[in-house]
């Protein structure tokens, strides 16, 4: 079983997608914590992200395609599953991970959007700041990730609902009700 998890910043799409892949055996391939780690490490590829990450804005298709196609090859080669998290982000990402997914002969069985209104995300991520630090958790950043989210990333709620791949998730509430919700969708896929 393949899946993506989207939604705007403050979702809570990475604690879900731990808890998800450690129940499913799932590879989790997260865009964000690929591009943090090379960050860290000080590459070529890190120092570009850095300055666009910390703007709020999006790095390249170039850079992210480049990412998740050596992560999906790898996976296909070792016979896992994956649970993609904050990929696709626009509608020409989807349709790239739709050739790659073609070309590896893989399927993808569910976009779950994990749903929670603007205000509810704001107090989320000023909290996040606070407890893990993150630069792009600034209030000015998060303003450009929300826009971002609305502009870019929130048609592919149409896109695939047409491809009848879309599961909604009602992302406010407790972690364990959140995490319910998505283990019963999993559990019917
Ligand atoms: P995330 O941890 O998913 O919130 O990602 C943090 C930041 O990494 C985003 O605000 C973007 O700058 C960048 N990023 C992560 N995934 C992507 C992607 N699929 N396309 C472009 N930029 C991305």
């Amino acid at each position: 079983m393949n899946i993506l998890l989207f939604g705007p910043p403050g979702a809570g799409k990475g604690t879900q997608a731990k808890l998800i892949c450690k129940k499913f055996s799932l590879d989790h391939v997260s865009t964000g914590d690929i591009l943090r780690n090379e960050i860290l490490r000080g590459s070529k590829l890190g120092v570009t992200a850095k300055q666009i990450i910390d703007s709020g804005h999006l790095v390249s298709d170039e850079i992210i395609i480049d990412i998740i196609k050596i992560r999906l090859a790898e996976i296909k080669k070792n016979n896992k599953n994956f649970l993609l998290d904050g990929f696709p982000r626009s509608i020409n990402q989807a349709n790239l991970l739709s050739s790659i997914m073609e070309e590896l002969e893989i399927i993808l069985n569910a976009a779950i959007l994990i749903d929670v209104e603007q205000p509810v995300l704001i107090n989320r991520i000023i909290n996040r700041k606070n407890t893990e630090g993150r630069e792009d958790d600034s209030e000015e950043v998060l303003a450009s990730r929300l826009k971002v989210y609305y502009d870019q990333t929130a048609p592919l709620i149409q896109f695939y609902k047409d491809l009848n791949l879309l599961k909604w998730v009602n992302g406010v509430g407790e972690i364990s009700d959140i995490n319910q919700q998505i283990n019963s969708i999993m559990e019917q896929l």
